[in-house]
């Protein structure tokens, strides 16, 4: 039976990732320090005999005994509001938590594959994106913390490839959603749909002529779990090219919720990419994937999950855990 780590496991595409092994037979070892994921969203495998939960910040050292052949790294606050508001943990996380992934990965002899994310090519000046494009990105920007981490991340696990001739993989992610997204983390869908569901107007940042390509969850898995089992050892995108405005976006949501809200308009945040969409020739190419899910279907999906959720877990206005790690 082949082992498999995953680190962010009790995050949103982390637990994804978990069931997916789980289903093809892997022993999966879930690892999450909890700073942005939730116990919750892996309840449903504790216990069963070939998942292994370990508590774990991934900054420091990693310890794991017996064979392991592949890691997944997942680990990192993924949204704007929460790597604000956590600077320095998204640094080290993509920084440290990356280094001692690869020592593992090295010590192990495991194929290991990193997350990496459309904003290593900031606020692009190429259109789509394609996977030779270097970026535009403003290093000391808010988003700074995060896209300089994942660019460093790249450069790291580029370097164990090259250097100790490590197997790595790196699948650049552009913005993805479905169930299991929290609430409260700040980005766009569960902003839109928890101001619906709460009878609030819902923000839309800018002008919202920005535009996002969004992904529906298992195509993105579906497209990590071929591209960790290629052979294709540079980044590959992986997204939905399906591409629209931020505004356009927001009275999509105002049909789907039936929400007698309307749209009110706040500040863009500085440095918000003003057009994203992936080209995924290359994965279309070398791993014969292309998204499968509608937004509409994918869409209803989250909403229906988002209802279904306490109204305890609907008024939350930060996550527990922030406070305990900002003080560290
Ligand atoms: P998420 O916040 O739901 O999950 C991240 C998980 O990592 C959380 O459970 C968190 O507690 C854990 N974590 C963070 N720092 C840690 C540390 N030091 N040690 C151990 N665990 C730690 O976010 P997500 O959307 O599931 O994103 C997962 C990964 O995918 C991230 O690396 C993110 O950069 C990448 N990504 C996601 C998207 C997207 O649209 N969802 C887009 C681009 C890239
Ligand atoms: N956005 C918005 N209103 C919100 C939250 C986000 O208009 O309440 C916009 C945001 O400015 C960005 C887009 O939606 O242009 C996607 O934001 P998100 O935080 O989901 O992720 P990003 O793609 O910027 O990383």
């Amino acid at each position: 039976m082949k082992k498999i780590l995953i680190t962010g496991a009790a995050g949103f595409l982390g637990s994804h990732l978990c069931d997916r092994f789980m289903k093809e037979g892997y022993h999966v070892i879930g690892m999450d320090n909890f700073i942005t994921g939730d116990k919750k969203n892996i309840q449903h495998l504790l216990g069963l005999e070939n998942f292994e939960f370990v508590a774990h910040d991934v900054t420091n050292f990693i310890e794991l005994r017996g064979r392991l052949d592949y890691i997944l790294h997942f680990a990192s606050p993924a949204s704007p509001i929460d790597y604000l508001k956590i600077p320095i943990q998204t640094l080290k996380v993509g920084a440290l938590g990356t280094h001692n992934l690869l020592g593992l990965a090295k010590a192990k002899g495991s194929r290991i594959l990193i997350a990496s994310t459309s904003e290593i090519y900031g606020d692009p000046l190429v259109h789509p994106q394609t996977e030779d494009y270097y970026g535009n990105v403003n290093t000391i920007g808010p988003r700074g913390v995060y896209d300089e981490a994942k660019r460093f991340q790249e450069a790291i696990t580029m370097a164990y490839n090259r250097f100790h001739g490590l197997e790595t993989r790196i699948v650049r992610i552009f913005n993805t959603y479905g169930p299991r997204m929290r609430l409260n983390d700040g980005r766009v869908i569960p902003a839109f749909m928890g101001q619906a569901l709460r009878g609030e107007d819902l923000t839309v940042f800018g002008d919202g002529s920005q535009t996002r390509s969004f992904c529906y969850v298992e195509d993105q898995i579906e497209g990590i779990y071929r591209l960790l089992l290629s052979d294709y050892e540079y980044p590959v995108n992986i997204g939905n090219p399906h591409e629209i405005t931020i505004k356009d976006f927001a009275e999509e949501i105002i049909k789907l919720t039936g929400t007698k809200q309307k749209i009110v308009y706040k500040d863009l945040p500085v440095n918000d990419p003003l057009q994203r969409q992936p080209d995924i020739s290359l994965a279309k190419k070398i791993l014969n994937w292309e998204p499968k899910v509608s937004r509409e279907k994918g869409m209803k999906i989250t909403f229906d999950y988002f209802k279904s959720l306490s109204s305890e877990e609907l008024y939350k206005a930060e996550h527990k855990n922030f406070k305990e790690h900002i003080k560290k």
